[in-house]
């Protein structure tokens, strides 16, 4: 379903990621304290939340990047378990964009993207190539796609890095921190990409500083501190009347 769907009927939409009471350890020190949250399909969330305060560990958990060690998490009516076909599974339906791009630096901007559609999905390379100049067209960079990484900006490696993942047909979008590594002038370009990938409906979960961006897109922000999650707002609220004090605090900081 898409963004257009009327605000009343939200409860009735699909869940796509459901975490329940999630908890996680390094070591002694608990990472993530009974972490509960339901995403819906089409939701776009923005997490938010102090360094250090769980966030990339929590989205890291939802593929299996992290592994949880108690609760549940459930992504598309799979659970995630130890269960290697579970987590090829999930890691199907589940894209995922970094701080740093992780593009492969030896293969082109159209490897990049066709890599994975061709290996785990296994699809022809004219297919996959033909996908990826869909995906790179919509990210604004298909003119691009014989060069290598190195010789593109950070803001245009970060949108083939979005492509990539879009290659992949995925049901969810994970980010973290996708701006927090770009020159100031590039943001605004990866934003729009992901403001335009939102009002597609995509099913987007992003950590993120960008409080402009919440502000446009989220349904909901959710505030993070010390593996907890302490609110779980609509932006105008979270951003006017904040209900927890240390999101007070922490709004305090960074508008
Ligand atoms: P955030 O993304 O909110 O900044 P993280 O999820 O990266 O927070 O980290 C949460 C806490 O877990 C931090 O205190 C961090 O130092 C700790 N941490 C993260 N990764 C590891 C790890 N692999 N081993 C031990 N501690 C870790
Ligand atoms: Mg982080």
């Amino acid at each position: 379903m898409t963004s257009s769907t009327p605000a009343g009927n939200k409860d009735i939409r699909e869940v796509a990621i459901s975490l329940d009471q999630v908890s996680k350890w390094y070591g002694s020190f608990q990472v993530l304290q009974n972490v509960n949250l339901n995403v819906r399909v089409g939701e776009r969330i923005v997490i938010a939340g102090p360094s250090g305060s769980g966030k990339s560990t929590m989205i890291r958990c939802i593929n299996w990047l992290e592994q949880h060690q108690s609760g549940r998490i459930v992504v598309d009516g799979i659970e995630l378990t130890s269960n290697y076909r579970n987590v090829d599974a999930v890691r199907k339906e589940v894209g995922m964009v970094f701080q740093h791009f992780n593009l492969f630096p030896h293969l082109t901007i159209l490897e990049n993207c066709t890599l994975a559609p061709i290996w785990v999905k296994k699809q022809s390379k004219k297919d996959a190539d033909a996908v990826a100049f869909e995906f790179l067209e919509k990210v604004r960079i298909a003119d691009q796609a014989h060069k290598f990484p190195g010789q593109l900006s950070g803001g245009q490696q970060q949108r083939v890095a979005i492509a990539r993942a879009l290659c992949m047909r995925p049901k969810v979008l994970l980010f973290d921190e996708p701006t927090s590594a770009l020159d100031p002038e590039m943001v605004r370009e990866v934003l729009d990409t992901m403001v335009r990938l939102a009002e597609d409906g995509m099913t987007m979960l992003c950590v993120t500083h960008e409080m402009g961006f919440a502000r446009q897109v989220a349904d909901r922000v959710i505030f993070m501190d010390r593996g907890e999650i302490l609110e779980e707002n609509v932006p105008d609220e979270f951003f006017s009347k904040p209900r927890h004090e240390r999101a007070r605090a922490f709004l305090s900081q960074i508008i």
